[in-house]
């Protein structure tokens, strides 16, 4: 599963849970610019720990 930004092509690392949207799959660094917004929940995927913390 890949991020679901346009033109990003890394893997998803994190579900982002938007009140006003469904819910979508990004990449850490999407998640870190998106998760700022209010509202927004970012939820880092459990099969992704590892990636994330390398
Ligand atoms: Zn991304």
């Amino acid at each position: 599963m890949d991020c679901s930004e346009p033109d990003c092509d890394r893997p998803a690392a994190v579900e982002l849970h938007i009140p006003w949207a469904e819910n979508r799959l990004v990449c850490a660094p999407h998640a870190r610019v998106l998760g700022r917004r209010d509202g927004i929940v970012a939820d880092p995927l459990p099969d992704r720990a590892d990636e994330l913390l390398e």
